[in-house]
């Protein structure tokens, strides 16, 4: 399907080189124009709190894909009060768009599985196309965990919208445990993105939620 907008949410702390590198593959194989990253606010998923304040995540998702005009950021997502549901997002950009049906919705496959614990999870298979990034390779797990939630109809149309992309074993975890050790974090996170953690001092050991 040529153009459309991906919109990619994620709570970005930190943003890494695996969330750019399957945006970008998800734009290639399916021609996308725009791939919009979504820093949440709230992330219903995240209740104890996220390591990083909203305007370090969205600085980080600035500087991250500075040079890459495919990308965009967008702060409907950071700036919500309350839970920061997909659905009200999916609704809000598709009044955006020329065509619903063209509207895609970005996950990893960690988050597939999790599909029926996300708020109003029918109304939202129906209100976009979840594309599913997962590695090459990848045996698709038992989809059944997601009914009774979601109809047979629902799971096929999710399972016809995986994506292989390349497999990058890198997560905002395991950055942020890197940083609290003092590890290398470099090639995990572009180099503006290291140094922005650096220099701010994020996701330093003790560290509960740093201020904005
Ligand atoms: P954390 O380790 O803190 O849970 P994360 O690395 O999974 O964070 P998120 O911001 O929570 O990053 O992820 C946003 C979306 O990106 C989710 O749908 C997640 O499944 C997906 N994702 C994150 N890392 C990868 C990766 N390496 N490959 C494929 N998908 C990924």
């Amino acid at each position: 399907m040529a153009g459309g907008v991906a919109l990619f949410g994620g709570s970005f702390d930190p943003i890494h080189t695996g969330h750019l590198i399957i945006a970008r593959s998800v734009a290639e194989k399916l021609d996308i124009e725009r791939i919009v990253f979504l820093p949440s606010g709230n992330p219903p998923h995240k209740p104890t709190g996220l390591a990083a304040g909203i305007d370090h995540r969205i600085e980080m998702v600035r500087l991250a894909i500075a040079d890459e005009p495919l990308f965009t950021l967008d702060e409907f997502d950071a700036r919500r009060d309350g839970p920061t549901y997909t659905l009200d997002t999916i609704r809000h950009f598709a009044g955006q768009v020329s065509h619903a049906e063209k509207l895609v919705w970005i996950i990893g496959a960690d988050s597939l599985v999790a599909l029926a614990t996300w708020h109003r999870a029918a109304e939202l298979v129906d209100a976009c196309r979840i594309v599913t990034a997962v590695r090459p390779g990848w045996t698709s797990p038992d989809l059944s965990v997601l009914k009774p939630t979601l109809t047979n109809e629902q799971v096929a149309k999710l399972r016809s919208q995986i994506l292989e992309t390349p497999c990058i074993d890198i997560s905002a975890t395991d950055i942020r445990h890197r940083v609290r050790n003092n590890a290398s974090v470099n090639y995990l996170v572009p180099d503006a993105v290291r140094r922005h953690i650096l220099e701010n001092g994020l996701y330093r050991e003790g560290e509960t939620e740093s201020a904005d």
